[in-house]
Formats: structure tokens, C-alpha cells, sequence
């Protein structure tokens, strides 16, 4: 390959979509679900169903196997600091008798991850993008 080639290949901005869009933003991605690398698209087409890739500006949404690991440490690290400020203040703030705090706090645990199941996958997404940014 020729160097005309390869300077056609990259894009306009580290991380950036291929022909210069503009990434959204991480926290714009994060809450909007959308591709991190150019926000054209949404990461899910369904509930829990990912996409293979962005259909605008092709990223691969799952880089290697057991890629969405990382996901699983984002959704477990908000949900244990959600957990130790809902105790904290259901048990040492508001006061609340033990067993309606321990009910609260499973039903929360319970919950939590799974409606954070998405967000953390793109959270997840756009940090490895922003560090990691794809090459090609
Ligand atoms: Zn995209």
C-alpha cells in the first residue's frame, strides 16, 4: 500500500468516524445508546440484542471474544457503589429497621443490572474506543 492509500484509510480524528463525522461524546453515547464512534446509529436492536457493528460508520461493536467482560465489571462497579449509597442512607441516614433495608437492597440488586445491562455495554464501548480507538 501506497502512503496516498493509507492516509485515505484513516479518519479525520483519532477514534473518529471514517470520512470526519464527529464522535458524540462519551456521556452523549452512554445515555443515548448510541455508537460511540460516529452517534449514528443505536449499539442495541432490541432490548438485550446488540448489533454486530455501526451500520453508518461500520465499527465492530465486539472487537474479540470475550470482549463484553469489561461490560460486566462497568455494570457490577455502579451497582455496588448504588448499593453502598443506598444503604448508607436507607440505614444510617433515614433509619430505616434492618430487614426493610435488606429487602430494599435485594430488590434492588436484582434489578439494577439488568436495566443497566445496555448502558454499561456502551459505557464500556466508548471507553475502549476513546482508548483503544480501532484501526482500519
Ligand atoms: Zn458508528
Amino acid at each position: 500500500m501506497g502512503a496516498s492509500s493509507d492516509s485515505a484509510m484513516q479518519p479525520a480524528t483519532p477514534g473518529g468516524a471514517p470520512g470526519g463525522a464527529r464522535a458524540p461524546g462519551f456521556w452523549r453515547a452512554a445515555a443515548g445508546l448510541l455508537c460511540p464512534r460516529c452517534g449514528g446509529s443505536r449499539v442495541f436492536a432490541g432490548w438485550f440484542r446488540i448489533r454486530a457493528g455501526c451500520p453508518a460508520c461500520g465499527l465492530v461493536y465486539e472487537r474479540e471474544p470475550g470482549y463484553w467482560i469489561g461490560a460486566m465489571y462497568v455494570n457490577y462497579g455502579v451497582t455496588a457503589v448504588l448499593l453502598m449509597t443506598a444503604w448508607v442512607t436507607l440505614d444510617l441516614v433515614a433509619g430505616l429497621p434492618w430487614s426493610w433495608v435488606l429487602a430494599i437492597l435485594v430488590c434492588l440488586g436484582a434489578a439494577f443490572p439488568v436495566a443497566f445491562f445496555r448502558y454499561s455495554r456502551v459505557i464500556w464501548l466508548a471507553l475502549d474506543v476513546r482508548l483503544d480507538p480501532p484501526r482500519g
